[in-house]
């Protein structure tokens, strides 16, 4: 009976996180405008002539980007955040060009915005639609990455460890792909329960003047997971988290003033 019990109780776990992913999530309330005054600078990362990732259908992840960031844009206004849109056309091909963007703009903080891949070496072959695509089902889930080379390491660490915390409660879990030794990866997790990674020479987190985090939404290797991170409402928990994670980061008293009085000298 005993061995019976075990691949049941396996099966029945799994089954459970897989619907940790999917939902039903314990989506985020937010009460009034906790983002007023607050500037974001959000990325959509990659740029045409070189669209990052691509999917188990053979999307890029520039597409996933614009999509997600544009979801999440929304939820932050509505939370009272103005939101800098960074390479809206994706035509900004410099990663250091991105934060400085930001900058120029007054943004009090960045999050770049991108989609996921595994390695190479767990990349399979399947054909959808009569054409062969490359997919992995071997990891998914989210992730957040941070710099301790930003001029404001501890603020863009803090803003990290609190949206991969927001994520959590959701119900959603992160992939920790990123952590194993091997060429590529090898990046040291600052919460493994929380999907929270340092990445010291990532260039758009460490060139930024302002905090700044990158968020990998999902896997788009995966083959469900890249029909999950194309659901609005999915876009939308991440947005919701996002909120809760700047809120707690960025009390009300640190916001800049709306109006940019000081803006521009210093
Ligand atoms: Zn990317």
């Amino acid at each position: 009976m005993r061995r019976l019990a075990l691949p049941l109780l396996a099966c029945l776990l799994s089954a459970f996180s897989a619907a940790a992913q999917d939902g039903p999530w314990k989506r985020p309330e937010i009460k009034g405008r906790p983002l007023e005054g607050l500037r974001v600078g959000l990325d959509i990362g990659h740029h045409r002539n070189s669209p990052g990732a691509i999917s188990a259908r053979g999307k890029t992840e520039l597409s996933f980007n614009a999509a997600a960031a544009r979801t999440i844009a929304r939820v932050l206004q509505g939370a009272g955040a103005e939101v800098v849109l960074v390479n809206a056309d994706g035509r900004v091909s410099s990663l250091a060009e991105r934060p400085a963007i930001a900058a120029r703009a007054g943004a009090d903080c960045f999050v770049s915005i991108h989609h996921d891949s595994v390695n190479d070496k767990y990349l399979r072959k399947w054909t959808h639609e009569g054409v062969v695509r490359t997919y992995s089902d071997e990891f998914r889930g989210y992730s957040v990455f941070t710099s301790a080379k930003n001029p404001e390491a501890e603020k863009s660490r803090a803003l990290a460890l609190s949206l991969g915390a927001a994520l959590h409660r959701t119900g959603l879990r992160p992939t920790l792909h990123h952590a194993e030794p091997i060429k590529g990866e090898n990046r040291p997790l600052l919460d493994e329960r929380t999907g929270v990674y340092e990445f010291s020479d990532l260039v758009v987190l460490k060139t930024a003047t302002m905090p700044a985090i990158l968020l990998e939404c999902g896997v788009i290797a995966h083959r469900e997971e890249e029909l999950l991170v194309q659901r609005p409402d999915y876009q939308e928990l991440l947005g919701l988290a996002l909120v809760e994670a700047l809120a707690e980061v960025f009390p009300a008293r640190e916001k800049s003033p709306r109006k940019g009085f000081f803006r521009g000298k210093g």
